[in-house]
Formats: C-alpha cells, structure tokens, sequence
C-alpha cells in the first residue's frame, strides 16, 4: 500500500498567516510549509483521506487521478472543505464517462457537510454512511480492501468524528493502516491495536493546561501508543501551539496555553518544543526512545510518500 501524505499542518497550514511567533517566523525564514490536512492510499483502490481546503494544489502537486472513494474524518473545515475541488475529474470527461464518487463520512459529519455542499451530492459524489465499528459497504470495499471506522471524540462541536481503520490484502494477510483524524481520545481504545501503520495526528508536544483546540498532543499520545504499538507511527497535523520558552510575547496569543505538567526527558527537563520539520523528527525519535516505544516513527511532511510493506 503506497502513501502520499497531501498535507500535514492543522487547521491553519504552517506557518501561520500573520503569526509572529519563532516558530512560524523560522519557517518563513528557511521556507517550510505544511498545507491543511489530505492523505492519498492507494492499494487494491485509491482513497482520498480528508479533503481539506488546499486539495486543488495538492492534487496538481502530486498529478493525482479521480479517487476510488473519499473518506471525511469530520466536519470541520480543514477535513472537507476541497470537495468542489474534485469536480475537475467529472468536467473533463464526457457525461456518459462519469461515476459519482463514493463520499463516506458520519451521520452527524453529513449533516453539516450537506449545508455547503449538498449540490455535489448524486452528481458528483455518492453520499454514504460512516457507521463506527462496521465496515464501509458499496465503492470499492470488499473483500481485499475493507474500512470500518473508528469513533472518536473531538471535543463537544465536531460530533461526527472519526478514525479509519484499513486493511488491504496483500498476499496472505491483510495490511492494516489506522487514520487517527482529529482526537483527544478515541472512545474505542482497542480499535487500534495491530495495526502496520498509523497516522496519528499531532498538534502540540506538551498537553496545554486548557486544550482549546480539542487535539491530541504528542505527551498524551504516548500512552496511547504504548497500547496500540503500531509497526510505525507517523505525525501529521502539526501547529505551532506549543508555547516556546523565551518567546513570550507569542506566547500571550488566544491560541496559545502553557503546559500544566510538562512532558519531561529523563532528568527531569521539559522537552523543548521542536520548530522545524528536522527538529519535530529529531524530538519525536528522542521521546518515544526515552518512553521505551521502538515504533519507528516518522515525522510526515508534505509531499512525502511512503510505502507499507507486510512485516
Ligand atoms: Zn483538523
Ligand atoms: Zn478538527
């Protein structure tokens, strides 16, 4: 199964338009970037994982063709808003040439989401039900590629949120790939046990004493990953959230919460908020080692591609 990872930053994109702090000022300053979020699997079918906003650059940038199937995490905008994006593969064919497109997303997601773009639907799009913990029917689920999703909680707005788990059989058994989307826990803690691979999103590294944005920080991952042990873990959704010591005119900014109890190496000192996509590498690899966790992990950036083989 082959990944391209569309996007990697959260709601805003990396750096942040008019944020001053150092972290998005390094950025500007060494020209990194990460757009809102989009993961492309392709298997035994091409999925197009959360359709966020910057979808049409991200679909030029990698050349993509029409997807197999569209699955949305939730209904917030960084993980649908591209959808009118998708058009492009029905107005360059002739209309008898078209199939809709097998969009899945929760109930409570379709609602919201039907608002904005209800005029896709049945033309465009296939509107089909996310049910958690039953498997995706119709498009191109069956028996070698299955989806069931995942229920998780994302704080009191987004109520349709969702993981993805994959399994695509190759050779003898099924490769399993898990999507976290937006989380601070999943209510299904065992859903993601077993899994080849999981992208697991990562706003900050420290808990914020208040989680405004409802995500999962790398600090409270870690236990999650301790029990779910994937064969390797990658990051996406990285902010710039964390507050950064020595930046404090930053870190007085709304979006901004200091730790309560900080992540700790060790002896005994909090990690310093890395910046960069070398310096998110490098901490992420530190953490997991100093925590006991061999996951191999991997600190996605746009663009990266990466194939899943069978262990
Ligand atoms: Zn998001
Ligand atoms: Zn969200």
């Amino acid at each position: 199964m082959d990944l391209i990872f569309l996007g990697t930053g959260g709601a805003w994109g990396l750096p942040e338009h008019q944020c001053p702090c150092a972290t998005c000022s390094h950025l500007r300053a060494i020209g990194e970037s990460r757009t809102r979020p989009g993961l492309w699997l392709e298997g035994a079918a091409r999925l197009l994982i959360d359709p966020g906003p910057d979808l049409r650059a991200q679909l030029v940038r990698e050349n993509l063709p029409r997807p197999d199937a569209v699955l949305i995490s939730h209904e917030h905008h960084d993980h649908y808003l591209g959808l009118d994006d998708l058009l492009c593969y029905r107005r360059n064919l002739p209309p008898e040439a078209w199939r809709p497109i097998p969009a899945y997303a929760s109930q409570a997601a379709w609602e919201q989401i039907e608002r904005r773009f209800g005029y896709l639907l049945g033309s465009l799009l296939e509107r089909r039900l996310a049910t958690p913990g039953e498997p995706l029917a119709g498009g191109p689920f069956g028996p070698g590629l299955s989806c069931t999703p995942v229920k998780t909680d994302h704080g009191p707005v987004p109520k349709g949120s969702l993981g993805y788990v994959i399994s695509d059989l190759v050779g003898a058994r099924p490769l399993k790939v898990g999507y976290t989307g937006d989380l601070t826990r999943t209510l299904e803690p065992e859903a993601f046990g077993g899994l080849d691979l999981l992208v697991c999103q990562c706003h900050f590294l420290h808990e914020p004493a208040h989680n405004r944005a409802n995500h999962l920080s790398l600090q409270n991952a870690l236990p999650l990953l301790a029990r779910w042990r994937p064969g390797r873990v990658c990051f996406v959704h990285l902010s710039c959230q964390d507050f950064l010591p020595g930046d404090e005119a930053s870190n007085g900014m709304l979006k901004k919460y200091a730790p309560a109890s900080p992540l700790l190496d060790p002896a005994g000192r909090a990690y310093v908020p890395p910046r960069d996509q070398a310096s998110w590498q490098a901490t992420v690899e530190r953490v997991l080692a100093d925590h006991g966790l061999d996951l191999k992990p991997l600190v996605a950036h746009d663009g990266l591609r990466l194939s899943v083989e069978p262990a």
